[in-house]
């Protein structure tokens, strides 16, 4: 068995995108090669190296058996070894068993079946199922979407019988521009010199990871990143976080980042600490220009807009839908905050008690105080999640937030008969394409020249991943009343810190 060490956290993710069984996606995996075909633009450094290597990155996070044919071995061996560093027990073999899917990057002359062809040059990408021109412009953003859009397509062809009839059609032949989301724009744009200001990065995760690896690979780009983050890496992160590898687990993810940007001409600093610590740091008003925010909630988001940044961009995923988008405090669109108004509906404590079956004011006490329940209250949790206790035996005597993190949101195995609807994990390709979206926008929104060709609308999604690409990806959205961007002392501070010179 060639399967992961976090394959609860795959099954998470693609079982329950899929509402397959465990045992079903175990057998479908085991049944697969990915098979990479590299051209010779794979020597040596550019896009169709960068796809070939973010694209096994994504892959050797989910399928248990990846073939690799490049024109030299120190390519097939420089991509077996970014796969093993991530699942060591991968099984990298020329053995054809089971269902083949080729994926071809760059030019191969020897190679004529149909398979899938991701792209990349300037600012677009392709992705055909047939031969395409070598790559064109180096563009890290554009190579690294086009990694996603493959592993996007080799998992819906890897799992088609479990798809919707329309969603289960192979993809057309599609061209994005990831200037202003049309077919054309951009391709013969090459990447200048220039600095992306000082900008603050909120959440180094599995959005923030991706956002990270292009930028590192933009040699021309300057600027200074402060990459902010409170946690460490976790063997569960690996599912989905492109920066992981196997012995990173316990890693503080702001040096994980770092590593990253070892090389660029960005410079850096870590902050390990939350959204509220960097800004108590700052001692007085918040200064950086431009706010990245790749965090898992809410909360983070709104105090990020609230900070009051020149330029706010925002990556997220969820319910198989994932996306970006930028925001100006002073234009006629949404605000961050506007995107995310506080729930009306339930706190977070009163979700936990009614996922875990406590009363409301004991799991919020619980929970503030990261303690653990009672024997028979925790009793009382395996009757409502519908299993027994020598079932959940592992988590009894953990805090609470580690109980509902672990059984509600995250990587068990077990059947809970007791929970209708389970948080879904993101897939790989989700948060990597998010995470790549979000760094080409800072790109795009920094620089003037680029600004002028890109889209203007503030919002970008892909609705629903499984299904081939939309050719529709931007939305307008307008300004919700009530919201801090209609408060004129908010914006009378906005206007002084940014728009007076
Ligand atoms: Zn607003």
């Amino acid at each position: 068995m060639a399967l992961p060490r976090f394959f609860d956290r795959v099954f998470a993710a693609a079982g329950r995108s899929l509402s397959i069984e465990r045992t079903d996606l175990e057998r479908i995996l085991e049944g697969r090669t990915i098979a990479l075909f590299c051209g010779e633009e794979c020597n040596e450094e550019g896009n169709a190296r960068w796809t070939a290597e973010l694209l096994i990155n994504m892959l050797a996070r989910l399928y248990p058996q990846i073939s690799i044919s490049a024109t030299t071995s120190s390519v097939e061996e420089h991509l077996a070894t970014i796969a093993k560093d991530i699942n060591p027990l991968l099984d990298i073999s020329q053995v054809q068993a089971g269902i083949q899917i080729p994926v071809v990057i760059g030019t191969r002359s020897d190679f004529s079946e149909p398979a899938i062809f991701p792209w990349a040059g300037g600012w677009l990408v392709r992705l055909s199922n047939g031969p395409l021109a070598s790559p064109g412009l180096q563009n890290p953003y554009a190579a690294g979407a086009a990694a996603a859009f493959a592993a996007a397509e080799v998992f819906r062809r890897s799992f088609y019988e479990f798809l919707p009839k329309k969603a289960a059609e192979p993809s057309k032949d599609f061209q994005l521009s990831l200037l202003d989301f049309g077919e054309s724009c951009g391709e013969s744009l090459s990447l200048e010199s220039g600095s992306v200001g000082e900008v603050a990065f909120f959440g180094l995760g599995a959005i923030g990871n991706p956002a990270i690896w292009a930028l590192a690979r933009h040699r021309a780009l300057s600027g200074k990143l402060w990459l902010i983050d409170n946690e460490n890496l976790e063997i569960s992160n690996l599912q989905r976080y492109a920066l992981a590898k196997d012995k990173d687990v316990e890693m503080a993810k702001t040096e994980l980042a770092g590593r990253e940007l070892f090389r660029s001409h960005l410079e850096y600093k870590l902050f390990k600490g939350t959204l509220e610590d960097f800004g108590d740091s700052l001692n007085g008003e918040f200064h950086i220009p431009t706010v990245c925010v790749a965090v898992d909630n809410v909360e983070g988001r709104r105090i990020s807009q609230a900070l009051l940044p020149r330029l706010v961009l925002n990556g997220w995923t969820g319910d198989g839908r994932l996306g970006v988008s930028w925001h100006e405090f002073n234009r006629d669109s949404a605000c961050l905050a506007c995107l995310y108004p506080p729930e009306p509906g339930k706190s977070q404590t009163e979700l936990v008690a009614d996922a875990l079956g406590l009363e409301p004011n004991r799991a919020a006490e619980l929970w503030v105080r990261a303690q653990s329940p009672s024997d028979e209250e925790f009793q009382a949790i395996a009757g409502h999640l519908g299993v027994k206790m020598e079932e959940i035996e592992e988590w009894k005597n953990q805090p609470i937030t580690e109980i509902y993190r672990g059984l509600i949101c995250g990587s068990t195995r077990l059947d809970l008969k007791g929970i209708k609807k389970r948080a879904i994990v993101p897939l790989s390709h989700q948060s990597v394409l998010a995470g790549i979206l979000l760094a080409s926008e800072l790109i795009k929104r920094t620089d003037p020249k680029l600004a002028k060709l890109s889209q203007e609308d503030g919002f970008i999604i892909w609705e629903n991943v499984l299904s081939p690409p939309s050719r529709f990806w931007t939305r307008v959205r307008k300004p919700v009343p009530g919201c801090i961007c209609g408060d004129k002392i908010y914006q009378e501070v906005y206007a002084k810190k940014w728009l007076a010179s």
